[in-house]
């Protein structure tokens, strides 16, 4: 039995989201990422990467790149949350998904997107409701910094 299924997702109303089939236990590999080993240069070329949906790049080393943005790829489904419960991992042209955390049985999974401070974080504001979100989707490290900027912003307003 697989251990998610696709249904509509809690946390992007408009699209799908993969649910946990029952419990799983925390290092857990869970679902394949897969896509179109292409690269570096196609990647920077070509402008269908022009950061429209660069969530679905991976940079597998300096010569290639995996595009996750075909349909036969479930795990791309995987929304983002600032609480993820599950985080990519890769080794060679590899790249799965594993549980960072026990997840029950009906919960969405949800990974890191991790895009970097420097990167344009405002096109892609995050919904995910967790206590830790930040608004945007961004790479953890990056975190501390969006938050003292919107502390920093709160304060002007006021
Ligand atoms: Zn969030």
């Amino acid at each position: 039995m697989k251990l998610y299924r696709v249904k509509k997702s809690n946390i992007d109303k408009y699209g799908k989201g993969l649910y946990a089939t029952k419990d799983i236990k925390v290092g857990t590999k869970i679902i394949d990422y897969v896509g179109n080993i292409i690269t570096t240069k196609q990647s920077d070329t070509n402008p269908k990467f022009d950061n429209k949906k660069p969530i679905y790049l991976f940079n597998l080393n300096n010569r290639y790149d995996l595009d996750g943005d075909v349909h036969w790829n479930t795990a791309r489904l995987i929304n983002h949350s600032c609480s993820n419960n599950c985080d990519y991992e890769g080794k060679g042209l590899k790249v799965w998904i594993t549980a960072i955390k026990n997840i029950k049985k009906g919960e969405e999974l949800t990974c890191d997107y991790g895009f970097s401070y420097d990167c344009d974080y405002k096109q892609f504001p995050c919904k995910c409701r967790s206590m830790n979100c930040v608004g945007y989707i961004v790479r953890e490290g990056s975190r501390w910094r969006i938050n003292k900027k919107f502390k920093k912003n709160n304060r002007v307003n006021r």
